[in-house]
């Protein structure tokens, strides 16, 4: 079997589309054909040369799509079936699996490292040569091979190009909210970076009920994005210390960080209230190091913390979403930003490099 994918051969090349060779389906595999797939920053860092990983690899991991074949063994899914892809493909065994977190699954994040499945093949190859498989998925292609555990129907009624988000930036920036910090009603919240990931996160402070929900950002057109999704205040971050002191004059109760960096991390601890929570969401590069004044947490009591993919399950993740979709209250057509054929790779992610207010799409 082939298909048509786009690949990555390295930082500042360009990307060329290929046919490249597709091992068969086994019996617990799936073959989706991929009907969109967004770009995201884990995406960027490896095109930025941030991730070193093995080439020629196919990126992409936040993708939805139509079930094709399905294994002998599959059970739940078939033929004609739209699902979203989970890209945590995980050993189902290991402490942190057992756990219900299979993004943080150790035998994954192996495999993430090295390019590979859990199992250490790839199920690609080119010219005889192997592809590696961007964050454990590679679905910047027309069609990809994965475990039936990962791809995660969603019924009819919403289309797939908004689908796609679903697959990394709504469960990240969603479940940041509702699963890792569990904001409360009432609660104050800033959210640092306005981009998918941080424009669910707005969108899942409004459905937690905080009452104050800042949004900082310096990309034109995204404060206007996040007004429309229930923040109540939208700021350049360059006006953001002076403008919290009178919005939230101890700080946020919780604040996250959403892009990723070490200098938009300690943004978000910065305006934390004393006691209160900062969650780092977005991927830092890799090396990156934090360097944080203790009094952050021995006299302001603040706590600092982490969330990988939301902190939950995403098969359990998925339909909770899904019903905040179907119910109104979370937006996914609104943050579909431009869409691009896989032709056109290179434009899509200069595209994505240089920011837009909704996410880039590329679909085959
Ligand atoms: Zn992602
Ligand atoms: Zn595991």
């Amino acid at each position: 079997m082939t298909t048509r994918a786009a690949v990555f051969w390295g930082p500042g090349e360009p990307f060329t589309v290929e046919e490249i060779e597709l091992a068969e389906p086994g019996p617990e595999e799936v073959v989706v054909r991929i009907a969109a797939a967004g770009i995201c920053g884990t995406d960027l860092h490896s095109v930025k040369g941030e991730f070193r990983r093995p080439t020629p690899m196919v990126l992409g991991h936040e993708g939805a799509g139509v079930v094709e074949v399905v294994g002998s063994e599959v059970d739940g899914l078939a033929p004609g079936d739209q699902v979203v892809l989970s890209w945590a493909p995980s050993c189902g065994e290991c402490a942190d699996c057992r756990r219900g977190r299979p993004a943080a699954c150790t035998r994954l994040h192996d495999a993430l490292g090295k390019g590979t499945l859990v199992d250490g093949t790839t199920g690609l190859s080119l010219r005889g040569e192997t592809v590696y498989r961007g964050t454990a998925t590679g679905c910047f292609a027309e069609r990809v091979v994965v475990s039936s555990r990962v791809a995660l129907p969603i019924g009819e009624g919403v289309p797939l190009r908004e689908a796609a988000l679903l697959g990394c930036a709504a469960l990240t920036g969603v479940g940041a909210v509702l699963f890792a910090a569990r904001v409360e009603v009432g609660s104050s919240v800033l959210v640092v970076g306005a981009g998918a990931v941080g424009q669910f996160a707005v969108q899942a402070a409004h459905i937690a009920g905080a009452e104050t929900i800042v949004a900082a950002d310096p990309v034109e057109g995204r404060l206007e994005q996040v007004l429309r999704l229930g923040a109540t205040h939208g700021l350049d971050p360059a006006e953001l210390a002076e403008r919290l002191a009178e919005i939230a004059p101890d700080g946020a109760d919780y604040a996250f960080d959403a892009v990723g960096d070490p200098a938009t991390t300690e943004i978000a601890l910065a305006c934390t209230r004393s006691g209160g929570t900062a969650v780092m969401v977005g991927l830092p590069a890799a090396g990156a190091r934090l360097d944080l004044e203790p009094a952050h947490f021995i006299r302001r009591e603040k706590w600092l913390t982490g969330t990988m993919y939301g902190s939950e399950d995403p098969a359990i993740a998925l339909p909770i979403l899904l019903e905040h979709v179907r119910a109104g209250r979370l937006d996914l057509s609104g943050l579909v930003g431009p869409e691009y054929s896989l032709d056109r790779i290179d434009e899509a992610i200069d595209a994505a490099l240089a920011g837009t207010p909704g996410r880039v799409l590329v679909t085959p």
